[in-house]
């Protein structure tokens, strides 16, 4: 490298400077742990590098810092070597571990001391938990609150596990993975049909629509999602995929016949595609069939029969994909291809009148 060259790409410098101050901050950490500074005179090894290389002792500290905790993260070290991530984004991780251990160390020290206290503190952290789930002016909903340590741990470990990505055509951000995780987790929860019953009834989410949405017709209000606000013809379509209809009949909006709920995948049939398919039909995705729920690929509210042949088993996020996503399903003898927006050539449309549950 040319010291003097005013033509050095800046960012090729910078990313030189950080990676040598990475391997800076190693030497100087090795050096406190032979005990350099104490050869020299010096009780404290920042205020011995500061002398010896000329800079602040709040800097060598910093570099004493990172230099101890890159140890335990090769990773890091790594993306600062190869300049992927600079010096300063390195000292703030760094800096931010070594708090986190020192918080953890406080309340270790603080529980040997005195263990009733540290009960009776937990405690009180316990009363501050809270959760609220609001409905917005557009439909969202608004997630606010405070989760007590083994719920929070509870709740982040099992979204960790549905978060990752599902493959080359996954551009969803983590924080978007973690979102559609805890909807899968929900849903999940719910197609199990293990959680308590309210009113005698499995918890579920209530769909309400006419027979002309249901066919799609132009010119027809939108579907009414129970606790939120009405959603998209395509929603609709996807949840109908696998939900349990009840047929309202109304007279001058007076009920004057409720039909019998019945489910658009039988029992049998969802065995069979379990069987089947044994879990998501998507190329390369790792559901499970409990994880995965029915999807016809022509529309039985359009006439698609529900079968074998019509059908697959795709996971939610899988299944979004394909219906709010515009990938489209194709069955090519016994074997399913799915084409990407770009290459689907025609779009579908739909078909009865009702109230369902998904
Ligand atoms: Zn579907
Ligand atoms: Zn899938």
């Amino acid at each position: 490298m040319q010291s003097c060259d005013p033509d050095i790409d800046p960012k090729r410098l910078r990313a030189a400077i950080d990676a040598l101050e990475g391997v800076f901050s190693a030497v100087v950490k090795r050096a406190q742990e032979r005990g350099d500074h104490l050869v020299n005179g010096n009780i404290g090894a920042a205020s011995w590098i500061s002398r010896t290389c000329g800079m602040s002792v709040t800097s060598a500290a910093d570099r004493l810092c990172v230099g101890e905790q890159l140890q335990s993260l090769p990773r890091i070290a790594a993306a600062l070597g190869s300049g992927e991530i600079g010096y300063q984004s390195t000292s703030v991780l760094c800096h931010l571990r070594e708090v986190f251990h020192l918080r953890m160390l406080c309340r270790v020290a603080r529980h040997v001391a005195d263990p009733d206290g540290f009960f009776n503190e937990a405690e009180e952290n316990y009363l501050r938990r809270r959760l609220h789930v609001s409905l917005m002016a557009d439909g969202m909903h608004a997630i606010d609150g405070i989760l007590d340590p083994e719920c929070g741990a509870a709740l982040k470990t099992a979204l960790d596990a549905l978060a990752n990505r599902r493959g080359p055509e996954d551009g969803r951000s983590h924080s978007q993975r973690m979102h559609d995780a805890l909807g899968e987790l929900v849903h999940h929860a719910m197609d199990e049909g293990r959680l308590p019953r309210r009113n005698g009834v499995r918890p579920h989410v209530n769909v309400t629509t006419t027979l002309e949405g249901l066919k799609g017709e132009v010119g027809v209000p939108p579907a009414d999602l129970e606790l939120s606000l009405p959603i998209s013809t395509r929603t609709l379509e996807r949840i109908a995929c696998d939900a349990t209809i009840s047929r309202v009949l109304l007279a001058d909006s007076m009920v004057i016949d409720v039909g019998r709920a019945t489910r658009v995948n039988s029992a049998p049939r969802r065995r069979a595609l379990r069987v089947r398919d044994r879990g998501c039909r998507f190329p390369g995705c790792d559901r499970a069939a409990s994880w995965s729920t029915p999807h016809h690929i022509v529309a039985w509210t359009r006439g698609g029969p529900t079968n074998l042949a019509n059908e697959l088993l795709l996971c939610y996020y899988h299944h979004r994909l394909v219906h709010e996503g515009g990938w489209q399903v194709i069955k090519t003898g016994r074997e399913f291809r799915f084409l990407p927006p770009e290459r689907v050539v025609m779009r579908r449309a739909r078909g009865p009148g009702v109230r369902w549950a998904a």
